[in-house]
């Protein structure tokens, strides 16, 4: 999908020998290794990848690249991906809910981890799974830091979590505990609430936890003014595992998608039209790769190239920006301040686009299908 013939420089230099037929997904192999380096520097325990965020092959060869040996799937068809490109990786099936059917052919595939957060979906895994399988119990807490609210779908409250944990360990699976604090979670302190309340869950069970997942929701750099602070986050789990936990902590394990992938592509779309009272029209918009600006906000990472990607330097003035699809939902919220000689044909780049783009393209309105490119760097 990415041609292997040709690495380009940056999305400039593509963009000046390129027609602007589409648009375009910028990757860079580089940027997603260092960031899957600096997880694995810097957590203090097992990074694993949600593929779910970006399921592409070239993305996970890469992760695998990179040393990433573990990854988090919520489906049949990502297990099967995944061993294709990594037969030996370990694969936690960490989606709450599924039917039997899925359960014993991820058994086949090899996967010896599973979460739960309700009796009905413990039972099919006590009936299914074999007894060296691993079964973390996903917890929920009213917890506020990220962008958008995980816990409304799964999780168990701290009372059934105990009643599962026991049920686990009298089962004669290995007793985990896991949690997600909610995708671009800046904030810290919902970890720690978390490892706290999971820590006060085992013994109120009596269990000693085989390991503890602290999810993902590590935040992406969507703010061109604060760049997360991934090692403080990391800096803080260990310590609040150190003292909920004491002598005898659960090895701890991560799961990040969004954290991980999203600084390494890069979205490239066309203004198609700039029409009369300056309204922006582009070739993608929330039906395409743009999907998550309503839900989460827009990013502040954009810039305008001209035609021949050279810098747009114009004042900056308050746009409104619609995608392409004739339907009405498609405009990005707010207004996007761009400069002011924004003209038809130019290119915007929006950076940050790894997670949660390409996974969620529509083909609505016939729009949505996206050339590709390799790049050693997004910048210039
Ligand atoms: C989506 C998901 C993740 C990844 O979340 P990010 O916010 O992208 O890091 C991790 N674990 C589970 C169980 C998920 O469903």
């Amino acid at each position: 999908m990415y041609p292997a013939r040709q690495i380009w420089s940056d999305p400039a230099e593509f963009i000046r020998s390129h027609d602007g037929a589409r648009p375009v997904l910028f990757f860079a192999p580089s940027v997603l290794q260092d960031t899957a380096r600096r997880f694995q520097r810097g957590f203090p325990g097992r990074v694993t990848y949600a593929v779910k965020a970006n399921p592409d092959r070239a993305v996970l060869e890469n992760l695998w690249t990179a040393g990433l040996r573990g990854f988090d799937v919520a489906s049949v068809p990502e297990i099967e991906l995944l061993r294709e490109i990594a037969p030996d990786a370990a694969l936690h099936y960490n989606n709450p809910v599924r039917s039997r059917g899925e359960i014993a052919r991820a058994t086949e595939l090899g996967v010896r981890s599973f979460s739960v957060d309700s009796h009905s979906e413990l039972e099919k895994l006590l009936a299914l799974v074999p007894a060296s399988t691993e079964v973390s119990v996903r917890i929920r807490l009213p917890v506020k830091g990220a962008a958008y609210d995980f816990g409304s779908k799964f999780g168990a409250d701290a009372e059934l979590a105990r009643d599962l944990l026991r049920r686990v360990a009298a089962g004669g699976l290995i007793p985990s505990l896991t949690f997600h604090p909610g995708t671009q979670c800046t904030d810290a302190a919902a970890w720690e609430v978390y490892i706290r309340a999971s820590a006060a869950v085992a013994r109120a069970a009596g269990v000693r936890l085989s390991r503890l997942n602290v999810g993902g929701g590590f935040p992406a750099h969507r703010e061109a003014a604060s760049p997360p602070d991934l090692e403080a986050i990391f800096a803080r789990i260990a310590q609040a595992t150190r003292e909920a936990f004491g002598a005898a902590p659960p090895a701890l394990v991560c799961e990040p998608g969004r954290g991980i992938v999203a600084g390494s592509q890069s979205l490239a779309a066309r203004v198609r039209a700039v029409r009369d009272g300056g309204d922006v029209f582009l070739d993608d918009g929330v039906y395409g790769g743009l999907m998550e600006f309503p839900q989460i906000g827009a990013t502040d990472r954009y810039e305008l190239r001209d035609p021949v990607g050279r810098p747009r330097m114009g004042a900056r003035v308050e746009r409104v920006v619609f995608g392409p699809t004739c339907d009405s939902l498609d405009r990005l919220p707010g207004t996007l301040h761009l400069p002011g000689d924004v003209a038809e044909g130019d290119v915007l780049i929006f950076h940050g686009m790894g997670a949660y783009a390409t996974a969620t393209l529509t083909g609505f309105n016939g729009f949505g299908v996206l050339e590709r490119a390799t790049v050693r760097s997004l910048c210039g």
